[in-house]
């Protein structure tokens, strides 16, 4: 079984360890670093990365390591290791904001450069320093712009290893979708490790129901793995439904937007799924289901404008 590198410090197998995954330094001197946590096994077993805050704002990946850390779960892992990294993107968590300092989008910099700008060097820093090393991932996200997302998985189907993944990690819902292109998902899946992308609830904002069906899917594959003892905890029987189609159902006019229905429910054809209208009363627009599907994504922000994405739906 061999060590694992990051930065250059050795990890051992039966160690465990914080390291920084590179030193980033802010125009004010200010040393930046990237906290990552290494917990091995001394037995041989996979290498699986959780991590989260690619997106500063979206928090609740952000709590779920947290949580994952603070109960002590990987201090004796039974075989394996495991690799976490609560906020990879320190200056947008910081700042409450999608992006990095320069306005990139740090998802939209891999597979980067050793001399790009900060992005690109903390992307290629995960790719040569982590992904290399690890047999497979989670990726864990948020609704971005006023979205909330119902707890889903997303990966693509016709990607055998990753979708068993998906499976094993049973969020409520599985959602099937190619990945982008400069996205560590794309980037990681051309080297051959699956990194699979969690979806729950809205940026800035924790959601209690997203932050305990993400835990309980990495408890979920820790004790499919048996990197965990198997009574360590209770974790719910998972009821996933799979979806192999996904739409954004778009403001008709711009004005204000408000919904009746749920999150996460089943919505019938031609139901009312929510309404568009004027802010004097004149005009109402309805917004109805072209198909049987389910609502996996809802905008809460009332004013839109025409065009503007609000409603997610997946079909089965
Ligand atoms: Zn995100």
């Amino acid at each position: 079984m061999s060590d694992l590198i990051i930065n250059e410090i050795k990890i051992g197998p039966g160690e465990n360890r914080v390291v920084n995954l590179n030193e980033y330094y802010l125009p004010t001197g200010a040393l930046m670093e990237i906290p990552t946590y290494v917990y091995r096994s001394k037995k041989e077993g996979p290498v699986i990365l959780f991590m989260a805050g690619m997106h500063g704002e979206e928090v609740n990946g952000i709590e779920i390591m947290r949580n994952l850390i603070r109960a002590h779960h990987f201090e004796n892992l039974l075989r394996g290791s495991v690799i976490i990294i609560p906020i990879v993107n320190v200056t947008s968590f910081i700042h409450k904001q999608r992006e990095l300092p320069d306005g990139r989008d740090l998802n939209r910099c891999f597979p980067g450069s050793p001399r790009g700008s900060m992005g690109s060097r903390i992307a290629y820093d995960l790719m040569t320093q982590i992904v290399r090393q690890i047999d497979f991932g989670f990726d864990f996200h948020t609704g971005g712009a006023e979205i909330n997302n119902y707890p889903q998985i997303r990966c693509d189907f016709r990607d055998k290893k990753g979708f068993a993944l998906a499976q094993i990690f049973a969020a409520p819902f599985i959602v099937n979708s190619q990945s982008r292109e400069k996205s560590l998902r794309k980037e990681a899946h051309d080297r051959g490790k699956p990194i699979l992308v969690y979806e729950a609830g809205e940026s800035n904002r924790l959601n209690k129901l997203g932050i305990d069906e993400g835990l309980f899917g990495c408890l979920r594959i820790l004790k499919h793995y048996r990197m965990i003892r198997q009574e360590e905890t209770i974790i719910p029987r998972p009821k996933t439904i799979l979806l192999k189609r996904d739409i954004w159902v778009r403001a008709k006019m711009s004005g204000l937007f408000r919904t009746s229905k749920k999150y996460g429910t089943f919505i019938e054809k031609d139901w009312v799924m929510g309404y568009t209208c004027d802010p004097y009363g004149k005009v109402q627009s309805e917004l109805t289901a072209a198909e049987n599907c389910f609502l996996i994504g809802l905008n809460n922000q009332p004013v839109v404008n025409e065009g503007d994405a609000i409603l997610h739906l997946g079909m089965e």
